[in-house]
This record gives structure tokens, sequence and C-alpha cells, in this order.
């Protein structure tokens, strides 16, 4: 079932959560296990949980020895073959207090966007979820290059709940809801609730993530609430501190409506 608020959110169906680089990663990388347990508590409840995370090149460069996410492509790549495969395992061990197994899933634009890939990967994700298995999903970074990239993880995660119909997709990171200007400046307000189609006229959306290990900001979180919303998926923009929170329905973030009516994936109404 869609949900239309946010006390709806326990009788989700199926959800995407996304999770940025700096909130697991690094300092951070102790959030890893609290995200782990408000996961578990919705699998538990039976909601499909599809996990959409970051992180691979940030957990990867201090294996790599760099102290700043690099800037070249082949160190990139090189950075997220170390750090994808650590990121998994972390996630693995923590799933494990749950007897939850994770899949991992790595995709490219391309694959999106060619009917046969596309079909391929919505298969396995169904098949994954009807198995409980908890896919674990980012861009092939060691594949991708800057002219054929998403772009961001908030894009792949919009994309990811069109792909296999999520009713609802939430975007973590460090800052807790969208502002009416960048929450350090004063007068900045929380936006609550944005209609479906709201042009959030005169708000000011900052266009760079916090930490510097990411890529996303309140720009890319928008686009992407607007991509899921009009497929159909309602949207909760929040921090990763509270997403035990914002699972549990409880008045947390920035809500975006989804659009009235549910559209499948190829842009044609939904029969159900
Ligand atoms: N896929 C990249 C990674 O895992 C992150 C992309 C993003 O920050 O949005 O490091």
């Amino acid at each position: 079932m869609t949900p239309r608020r946010r006390t709806e959110i326990p009788h989700a169906t199926r959800i995407v959560v996304k999770v940025g680089s700096s909130s697991i990663s690094g300092d951070n990388a102790g959030q890893i296990a609290p995200l782990v347990d408000a996961l578990a508590a919705a699998h538990e409840r039976g909601i499909e949980v599809v996990l959409v995370s970051s992180g691979a090149i940030a957990t990867g460069m201090p294996y790599l020895k760099l102290d700043e996410r690099p800037t070249d492509l082949a160190t990139q790549q090189a950075a997220a073959s170390v750090g994808q495969n650590l990121l998994v395992f972390r996630y693995q061990d923590s799933l494990d207090r749950y007897g939850i197994v994770a899949g991992q899933v790595l995709l490219t634009a391309g694959d999106l966007e060619n009917p046969t890939p596309r079909s391929n990967a919505q298969r396995a994700m169904d098949r994954l979820l009807a198995l409980k298995i908890l896919p674990i999903v980012n861009e092939n970074d060691t594949v991708a290059t800057h002219e054929i990239r998403f772009g961001d993880n908030d894009r792949l995660a919009a994309l990811v709940a069109e792909l296999i119909g999520a009713d609802l997709l939430v975007l973590l990171s460090d800052v807790d809801a969208l502002y009416t200007k960048p929450p350090h400046l004063d007068g900045a307000k929380r936006i609550e609730h944005v209609p479906f189609g709201d042009a959030l006229t005169g708000v000011e959306i900052g266009s760079v993530g916090r930490a510097g290990v990411g890529t996303g900001g309140a720009e890319t979180k928008v686009s992407a609430a607007r991509i899921a919303a009009e497929a159909g998926a309602a949207v909760l923009i929040t921090a990763t501190s509270l997403v035990a929170d914002a699972l549990a329905g409880r008045e947390v973030g920035t809500w975006f409506e989804p659009a009235p009516e549910r559209h499948t994936a190829d842009g044609e109404p939904a029969l159900a």
C-alpha cells in the first residue's frame, strides 16, 4: 500500500532506503549498526526493503591511503573496487545479528536505459525480495565514467524505486530535512510537506553535500524525489540518525506526496 502520510509508512509494501557516503563511512561507520537495526525491524514486519548505499569510494579511501576523495576517474574506480567489497561486508556483518542475508546489486545507467539489462535487473530484484534477501544497490563504479554515470546515488535510488514499483523512497543524509534555505543560514525553516507537483518556489536549494566524500546535496534530493513521486512513490528526506523514527512513521523530515496515480516504469498507468 502506498503511504499517503507518514503515519502509514509502517504499512508500506516495498521501500527503497538510500544512504549517503558521509553517513556511513569514516567517523560515521558506526551508523551502519543503527541503520541496519531500523531496516531489520521493517523487514521483520514484512516490508520488502531495498538499500541503496553510497560509500564505496569513501570506504576505500583509507585503504588506498587517500585523505580526500580522488578526482581522477581511475583512482575513483580503484577506490570503489576496494570500498564496495568492505562496505557490503560491513552491512552483512551487521545483518547477521538478525539472520538477514544481503544481495549485492551493482548497476550502470545503461543497464536501466536498455530494455534487456533493465528487465534482467527487475527480475533479479523481484526474486531477491521474494527470497527475503535484502538487496544492497550501488552504481557499478569500477566501470562507470563521468559521461555515463547516474550522476549521484539519489537519482539511482529514485530510478530503482521506479524500476521495482516501490511505494516509498527514503533519502537519508547528514541533514534532517529540506529547509527553505541552506540550514546553517538564519531563518531557515524545515519544509514539512511538499504537495505533488509543487515547484518549491522561493526555496533556496543548495547543490553541494556537506562532508566532501559524497556527491549529492539538497538539489539532487529534490530532483530524485520528483522522479520517484512522479512514478507513484511517496518520498521522505531525512537524516540517517532519524531512520528508525522515519520508518516508524514519526513526524520527521520532508514528505513529498506521490502522484495520485501510480505509473509503471515505462510510463504507462499501472493496472492495479
Ligand atoms: N557510487 C558512489 C560511491 O559509492 C557514490 C555516489 C554518490 O555519492 O552519490 O562511492
